[in-house]
């Protein structure tokens, strides 16, 4: 993958975006109001695969009134209406509102050169009431000043609970002694079935994307972790294991407990779902494992996020930044051991550039391998 100079890299997505707009598909159009007023851009919002709406972030700021600007160095917005600043930074779940720092519930995207912010964090970073009301269709932004709040809208962020995910069959690989595998084969992965999850999409619903986080120097998240996670499937292949791929390349959008509902359905042994960290602070960097802490397998998962770990970091020479609990849609209700495998920070300018190397992400595909394999023989 290319470096490029963030620049360019807006420059092409803006022109990519008057280009391609008039033949964007409409289907899915959410309306927006800010003070009871229909605003329109040239962004349509989107929901993603968790529900969450994200919206176009300088068309509402600037009716609330603020003032915008974007630093390219830091993948900063910055609002300042009067004495109130808010910043936002891509990739990063943490605003800066008056100089304090303000953990927000997700974490804002780039999309075509114009930064896209999930209807609640904007709701938390500005002075005004943000809501998404899912019946209507529409998001609903209340100046703090003329904090109206019309009953009867219940959600903030909308349920519509698409089903997606169950139109492309989900591409099986290998299984079976079959292929010459004689030699590579492995005991221990012999008749395993291994869902691995690449994280984030290439097509929401309305044709939108979900990069996942992206780098300083626009590498997406979504598509390192979609190679890593073929890279690992083709190890595990050999080695006898049945893989299961919640997502191709060009596959349509998953729900996370869609994700997830794969190990039930294929009878899985472990699931794995590959991510790349990301950080307002670009200086973290290094290999983390997540698990949830409330699980039906949890000593399995540690054992799992152990190995991977170990093996993870051994492999591609990262800091070790730990093993950490959380709670994850995407490991909710998992029949098996569930690890969230972070390679690396996207948001750390020599982790992108590693990342962004086919040699890293093999490495990082037989670290997971290597670990995954250590796991079964250990059990
Ligand atoms: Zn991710």
């Amino acid at each position: 993958m290319k470096k490029k100079n963030r620049s360019l890299f807006l420059a092409v997505f803006l022109l990519l975006c008057a280009l391609l707009l008039p033949l964007e598909a409409r289907a899915a159009d959410i309306s927006v109001f800010v003070n009871g007023k229909q605003v329109s851009g040239d962004t349509q919002p989107w929901v993603n695969e968790e529900s969450r709406v994200y919206v176009p972030l300088r068309v509402i700021a600037e009716s609330l009134g603020y003032a915008c600007s974007w630093d390219q160095v830091s993948g900063s917005a910055f609002l300042q209406k009067g004495a109130e600043t808010v910043k936002l930074t891509l990739g990063s779940n943490y605003y800066t509102v008056n100089g304090k720092r303000v953990k927000g519930d997700s974490y804002p995207v780039a999309y075509r050169g114009r930064v896209m912010v999930p209807v609640r964090s904007l709701g938390e970073a500005v002075q005004a009431q943000v809501q998404y009301d899912a019946a209507k269709n529409s998001v609903i932004v209340w100046s703090a000043a003329d904090t109206v709040i019309g009953g009867g809208n219940s959600g903030i962020t909308g349920g519509g609970s698409s089903s997606g995910g169950n139109s492309a069959a989900p591409p099986a690989t290998g299984g079976n002694s079959g292929n010459s595998g004689n030699s590579t084969g492995s005991k221990t992965l012999a008749g395993r079935t291994i869902v691995l999850d690449a994280g984030h999409g290439k097509v929401q619903p309305g044709g939108w994307t979900d990069p996942g986080a992206v780098g300083y120097y626009g590498t997406p998240e979504r598509d390192i972790v979609m190679d890593i996670v073929y890279k690992t499937a083709a190890i595990l292949q050999k080695k006898g294991a049945t893989v299961i791929l919640t997502r191709a390349a060009d596959q349509t959008w998953l729900t996370l407990a869609g994700r997830a509902a794969y190990a039930t359905k294929y009878d899985a042994d472990i699931f794995i779902s590959v991510h790349c960290n990301a950080n307002e602070n670009r200086s973290y960097h290094g290999t983390a494992m997540y698990t949830n802490a409330v699980s039906y397998n949890s000593y399995a998962d540690t054992k799992l996020a152990q190995a991977l770990q170990k093996h993870t970091v051994a492999a591609l020479g990262t800091r070790d930044a730990g093993l950490f609990q959380g709670s994850f849609g995407v490991l909710r209700n998992l029949p098996c051991a569930g690890v969230i495998a972070e390679i690396g920070f996207i948001s750390n300018l020599e982790e992108e550039k590693k990342l962004a190397k086919n040699s890293f992400r093999q490495k990082a595909a037989e670290g997971l391998a290597k670990g995954i394999e250590a796991y079964f023989a250990a059990k």
